[in-house]
């Protein structure tokens, strides 16, 4: 039977826990995730890359989808919540009905459904609201019935299909705000908010426009360690060595570039732990600034996915 393992770290007075989803390739060669990027990226980095990051026998990016689970004064706070089950997703195949045993890989970390008292969505995309709900018989009801799920206003309003806005993703977000946004939103879970939001004394929410109008950003500052939960402002490790570079799936290019940037930076100033959604592998690192860009001063230790656990 393949399980997947958890793992977690302390940082401060808050305990940071790994849940899996997925973990393998998404189907899309590095030039098609990552236009911006040429081949000789690829092949300049792909001796840390490899395997984790990148697949050194099809070539093909390798990616996670995962829970970031905090404990924070008391509360159980779910950071992103991936794809979900059971789902139609017409331009999106590979997301399409889904069965994995991410709630039983929440229960190993501990936690049921009706413990966890916040949802983190940093933004609104296909593969991080999925487990909002779950489909009880006909209907998609909320799968944590006692959270409030903290979404940012800028993304609620972008992916409302009544707003008919454009998107570099066509329609690959397609009966997401249905199935994942409205539910939770109709049952008055939802607490939208706009450029800023402190959690708590140790956790804060802020807006880093670009991948999407309304992806953010998740700041870790208690006692003296500091983390940065990035969401989507990075897809693979490669974008610390060339931060503009942006994914296939980034709404403003410009925008996206400037936000990394910004974070990256602060990050690296302040040695804090970038945790981005998709990362494989330790899954988070370290960085230092380096000639235009950064490099990995060290990874977490948080464990690789492995089927043999
Ligand atoms: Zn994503």
């Amino acid at each position: 039977m393949v399980r997947e393992t958890v793992d977690q770290i302390t940082l401060g007075e808050v305990t940071i826990t790994r849940v899996w989803e997925y973990y393998g390739p998404v189907g899309m060669t590095p030039e098609q995730f990552f236009p911006e990027t040429s081949p000789r990226t690829w092949e300049d980095n792909s001796s840390w890359l490899a395997p984790q990051f990148l697949d050194p026998e099809t070539g093909i990016v390798n990616s996670a989808i995962q829970t970031w689970l905090l404990r924070s004064e008391g509360r159980t706070i779910l950071v992103d919540t991936g794809v979900g089950n059971h789902r139609y997703r017409p331009y999106a195949p590979v997301w399409s009905y889904l069965d994995t045993g991410y709630l039983g890989n929440l229960a190993r970390a501990g936690v049921r459904p009706e413990d966890v008292d916040l949802v983190v969505n940093t933004h609104l995309h296909i593969d991080h609201v999925g487990w909002n709900t779950f489909q009880d018989d006909r209907a998609w009801v909320p799968t944590f019935p006692n959270a409030t799920y903290l979404m940012p206003k800028p993304d609620f309003d972008f992916w409302n299909p009544a707003n008919d806005h454009k998107s570099v993703f066509g329609r690959g977000n397609q009966n997401v705000f249905e199935d994942s946004v409205l539910p939770v939103h109709e049952a008055g879970l939802t607490l939208l908010w706009d450029d800023s939001y402190q959690i708590d004394a140790n956790l804060r929410l802020d807006l880093a426009p670009g991948h999407t109008p309304g992806s953010s950003v998740l700041t870790l500052l208690s006692g003296a360690d500091r983390a940065v939960f990035v969401g989507d402002m990075m897809h693979n490790p490669v974008q610390f060595v060339e931060p503009d570079v942006n994914s296939c799936f980034c709404e403003d290019p410009a925008a996206a570039r400037a936000s990394r940037a910004k974070v990256f930076g602060w990050a690296a100033d302040n040695n804090a732990l970038v945790i981005p959604a998709h990362l494989g592998g330790h899954g988070a690192a370290e960085v230092i600034r380096e000639g235009s860009g950064f490099a990995v001063k060290g990874w977490a230790p948080f464990a690789p996915y492995s089927e043999d656990i």
